[in-house]
């Protein structure tokens, strides 16, 4: 057995609670235990958290003084493509529906080389700023490809060391059909059904610790029809795999399915079955309260993406009052190209702020919005029993920050909400994903980040918005 030790740490932000996820959101001060200073891991978990442990047979003793020791973030919405979309000057002063015509101009080249380089850009850039565990929703799989492009996303993330959840998304509605998909994007729904068990089949493990999983994922009321929605549900439940989609994102989206179902968004999500305690939807912004109250009966999640949402002009998530009913709640980066890049900690310092300016008493506090970004999003994931928190038998999924230089003076006292009130702008000091240390001095240690970035920049170039 391979055990690390970790000592000398400023602080453990570990759990105190038996709480669960949904429940502890609603504790303003928190639900961390930041008293110990060290910890034992042991293969993939965490043995022992206390105060100056001792681990005489410690393969690996690692000084955290002056560091603080965090749960791994969990992004629960992002789409990894988007890397190779960013910064395109025509798409800076756009809301989403015009915005995504220019961005799917990029995706529709999607191939295998497409799936494994934006997973080593963005995976890689997760880990860095302490994501352990990501959910990507894939769009679409367009031109009968589909398991070559999962096959190339997994190959890339177990080379990151990132634990990873496909979406395997499906778009089949055109702009033809009034949707913001080219036809070069679009996938036939036969397609879609024969294909979408084979990577489920293939990756959704559900063993404790699984550092693979698999979601179906319908990408939005507008990019797919009623009938892809309706057949992807059921297969979905049929595989026994979470489900996942765009949901009140823009008031655009809120008018076209008053236009094309007669029904407002969360309506036909009902409507459609695409609902419940095995389902989350990104962004979640324009519901009205009678829908918040639908959310929290039906333990239906959200995936939080407040740059996205501001870039966009999209809105603001009611996150207040979603966390006031019980909504399961997580943060998310949301693709590159909205945000512009993958960092959850930046995330989280620009949730607290915005809600700041928007609910001012009412904005969740730093606490909570560590809470979201940890066990919110584990379980929201459905793996909440064995990430999300640093607790003894947990997975030793963490990050470490360097605190005690210059910028940092004074301000981490308060440890847990520092993330969010403060922020933090370097690299982790070190990630760790299951055992495994991914991260180290802010560089990903399993692979060349420069000879990597090369390769990727070569590969953007043969596919990067040239109109
Ligand atoms: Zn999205």
């Amino acid at each position: 057995m391979k055990k690390i030790l970790i000592k000398n740490a400023v602080a453990i932000v570990a759990t105190n609670t038996k709480l669960n996820a949904v429940d502890s959101l609603k504790l303003r001060e928190g639900s961390f235990d930041i008293s110990n200073n060290s910890m034992i891991i042991a293969d993939n978990k965490i043995e022992k958290i206390g105060k100056n442990l001792i681990c005489e047979d410690a393969d690996e003793v690692i000084d955290a003084k002056g560091m603080v020791v965090y749960p791994g973030l969990v992004c629960t919405h992002h789409h990894l493509m988007q890397c190779f979309a960013r910064n395109i000057p025509a798409s800076q002063n756009m809301e989403l529906f015009e915005w995504l015509r220019i961005i799917f101009e990029v995706l529709s080249k999607v191939d295998p080389a497409f799936m494994y380089y934006s997973m080593m850009v963005s995976g890689g850039e997760l880990l860095k700023y302490g994501c352990t565990t990501l959910f990507d929703h894939q769009y679409s799989y367009p031109r009968e490809q589909c398991i070559e492009l999962a096959d190339e996303q997994f190959r890339g993330a177990d080379e990151l060391g990132i634990r990873y959840i496909i979406g395997r998304g499906v778009i089949t509605r055109s702009t033809a059909e009034g949707g913001t998909a080219p036809a070069t994007i679009v996938e036939d729904l036969d397609h879609a059904l024969k294909t979408i068990p084979q990577v489920v089949e293939k990756y959704n493990d559900k063993k404790p610790f699984a550092m693979h999983g698999a979601v179906v994922a319908p990408c939005s009321p507008f990019t797919v029809n009623e009938d892809t929605m309706i057949e992807t549900v059921k297969l979905a439940r049929a595989l026994g795999a979470r489900l996942h989609t765009h949901l009140c994102e823009t008031l655009d989206e809120e008018k076209f399915c008053l236009e094309k179902y007669g029904m407002r968004p969360l309506a036909w999500m009902q409507k459609t079955g695409c609902i419940g305690s095995d389902t989350w939807y990104a962004h979640g912004i324009h519901f009205n309260d009678e829908e918040l109250k639908i959310l929290a009966e039906t333990k239906t999640g959200i995936a939080h993406c407040p740059i996205s949402n501001m870039k966009l002009s999209s809105g603001v998530c009611r996150v207040p009052e979603m966390i006031k009913l019980g909504v399961p709640l997580s943060l998310a980066v949301d693709g590159s190209g909205s945000n512009d890049g993958s960092d959850m900690l930046e995330e989280l310092r620009t949730s607290f702020l915005v809600h700041r300016l928007t609910s001012s008493y009412d904005a969740p506090t730093g606490a909570q919005l560590l809470n979201m970004a940890t066990i919110g999003g584990a379980h929201i994931l459905g793996i909440d029993s064995y990430t999300g928190s640093l607790e003894e038998g947990k997975a030793a999924d963490l990050f470490m920050l360097k605190v005690d230089d210059l910028d940092n003076v004074g301000a981490y006292d308060d440890p847990v909400a520092m993330l969010a009130t403060v922020g933090y702008k370097r690299p982790a000091a070190l990630t760790m994903v299951n055992g495994e240390i991914v991260v180290r001095n802010g560089k990903l240690t399993r692979i060349d980040e420069e000879k990597m970035s090369a390769k990727a920049t070569e590969f953007y170039k043969t596919v990067r918005y040239t109109r």
